[in-house]
């Protein structure tokens, strides 16, 4: 099962993968992630990505394409995995089809997570995550046990900086004029799924099933 996430950044990637992740047993590849460690770790790729990260724009293609391309050649990932995050743009879909190619593999489903940009402001600009364990929590949906500490770790939850108004309107518009248009590239080759960023966290897995195993362009709603 090999699955590709597409969706504006708050409409819940992150929150699908992991249930698909769960249901098929399968890795989740998350470039946001990968990003922000090397960033903690302040290795050269952290160095250069945060600079685009805090600005909401993307990181540069070729530095993505290489650590993807290493993630994709490690053990766990060979009998499937979910990006997360990635593509997010033509030339990081076109390195992904070269990458698949060279080992005869093929995606299954590339899902499109639908939300509006309201919804979207309104989730970004209300969450706040664990700097070290990534686990993320929302101020009203979703809030920690106890104030301002994370559930699993303790650690004291922050707001991404590119959760901030001003960067998450710009990581929307990069959204639109970079990642859209692989909608189109996928659903020519007839692999897109569609569901709902919305739907409730109870409901979720049974529809990530649902629609993955339909055959045709599912929505939700
Ligand atoms: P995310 O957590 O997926 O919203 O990603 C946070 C930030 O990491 C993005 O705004 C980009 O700056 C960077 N990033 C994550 N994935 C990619 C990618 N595939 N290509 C370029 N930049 C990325």
């Amino acid at each position: 099962m090999r699955v590709v996430i597409l969706g504006p950044p708050g409409a819940g990637k992150g929150t699908c993968a992991k249930i698909i992740g769960e249901i098929y047993g399968i890795p989740v590849i998350t470039t946001g992630d990968m990003l922000r460690a090397a960033v903690v770790e302040m290795t050269p790729l952290g160095l250069t990505a945060k600079s685009y990260m805090d600005r909401g724009e993307l990181v540069p293609d070729d530095l993505v394409n290489r650590l993807v391309t290493e993630r994709l050649n490690e053990p766990d990932a060979q009998d499937g995995f979910i990006l997360d995050g990635y593509p997010r743009s033509p030339r990081q879909a076109e390195a992904l089809e070269r990458i698949l190619k060279t080992s005869g593999k093929k995606l299954n489903h590339v899902l499109h997570i639908e939300l509006e940009d309201e919804a979207i402001i309104g989730r970004l600009s209300r969450r706040r995550s664990c700097p070290r364990c990534g686990a993320i929590f929302h101020l009203d949906n979703k809030p920690p046990r106890t104030s301002g500490k994370c559930d699993a770790c303790d650690t004291e939850l922050v707001q991404r900086d590119d959760d901030k108004p001003e960067v998450i309107r710009r990581r929307l518009e990069v959204y639109r004029e970079k990642t859209r248009p692989l909608l189109d590239f996928y659903e020519k080759k007839g692999l897109i799924k569609v569901i709902r960023g919305d739907i409730n966290l109870t409901d979720l897995p049974a529809t990530l099933k649902r629609v993955l195993n339909s055959r045709v362009r599912t929505r939700s709603h």
